[in-house]
């Protein structure tokens, strides 16, 4: 590469070195945007094929150079490069689940390492992301912690990632998640929802119409789930029918009651919380057995979650998730 060349363009006054990214026995400049980090070539070239190919094409004699320094410009947002390269350059920076990290940190790594091939950081970065959206419905009611955190106005742009890495087994959870933030966020689903400062991201037209018609699948099912309180009539082995079914269809109108505002989120709608403010007046018989027709209720629900969704069965998400972790 030559060194002779002219200097970085003065047009762009504030340009900034990267903390924590400027490494000066190093001789390569990337630039994305404004930001500007000085890294090995020779290490990002052994960790990407794409990297390895884009810097075996030699520098142009006048291309760009920052302190005597190659510059690559790179199309890439600075926050998603940023993520990618500490990734890389910083072991500690970005270490396997469980270690806890952020969703910025896992879109910048996800989406470049996916984009620029460095699998082993793909795989890493896909293992945080799962962690949130499980594909079996036990990890769904019985979670085990996360690695990150999420708040629902980053739901979209996670949508968003998820299908830009065919990421397909984290949409039927965060689709659902989405809906039951929906009351409050119709709004942001027809304008967009901050991500980046100002800049507004919203689903793609084909993910928003996947959307309402899904979320409309999911609202309907909210009664189903509480089917169990009234139907059937005669559990089996109940010795004291006409005291229980009473007691079961008072609960079931105070339920109902409840699923204007609660009907987005079918698996919460019946809980721990709820068997134990049972009416006593039921008989252990009775709620033995209703806890087996809400557990059937929630399977249904679960296994037809991604065909609401218009996305491939579980088995074939599954497969897909198992082939990009492997
Ligand atoms: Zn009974």
């Amino acid at each position: 590469m030559d060194r002779r060349s002219l200097s970085l363009r003065p047009a762009t006054p504030d340009l900034r070195k990267a903390e924590n990214l400027w490494f000066k026995d190093c001789g390569l400049v990337i630039r994305a945007d404004n930001v500007l980090f000085r890294v090995s070539g020779e290490i990002l070239a052994s960790k990407s094929p794409i990297f390895r190919d884009m810097l075996r094409i030699p520098q142009p004699v006048n291309g760009e150079t920052f302190e005597g320094c190659p510059v690559v410009c790179l199309p890439d947002d600075p926050i998603d490069a940023t993520a990618f390269l500490r990734a890389i350059f910083d072991s500690e920076f970005f270490e396997p689940y469980p270690a806890e990290t952020d969703f910025e940190t896992i879109h910048g790594v996800l989406k470049l390492s996916n984009k620029y091939l460095v699998d082993y950081l793909r795989r890493r970065a896909l293992l945080h992301l799962s962690s949130r959206f499980p594909t079996m419905l036990d990890e769904w009611l019985d979670p085990t912690p996360a690695s990150w955190s999420i708040d629902s106005s980053l739901l979209i742009p996670a949508i968003n990632l998820a299908r830009e890495v065919s990421a397909l087994w984290v949409l039927p959870a965060l689709f659902y998640s989405l809906c039951t933030s929906t009351p409050h966020h119709f709004r942001s689903l027809a304008r967009g929802v901050p991500f980046r400062g100002d800049k507004l991201t919203t689903l793609s037209q084909s993910d928003l119409e996947l959307f309402l018609e899904g979320s409309h699948a999911q609202r309907e099912c909210a009664s189903s789930m509480l089917q169990f309180l009234w139907f059937p009539e005669h559990l089996q082995g109940c010795s004291t029918y006409a005291r229980c079914y009473g007691a079961r269809c008072a609960e079931r109108k105070y339920r109902e009651g409840l699923l204007y505002e609660l009907g987005y989120q079918p698996l919460e709608l019946w809980g721990e919380a709820a068997w134990r403010q049972l009416p006593p007046a039921i008989c252990p018989t009775c709620v033995e057995r209703m806890k087996s027709n809400h557990q059937l209720a929630l399977n249904s629900f679960w296994d037809d979650l991604p065909v609401k969704y218009s996305l491939p069965c579980w088995e074939d998400l599954e497969q897909m998730k198992d082939g990009a972790l492997a």
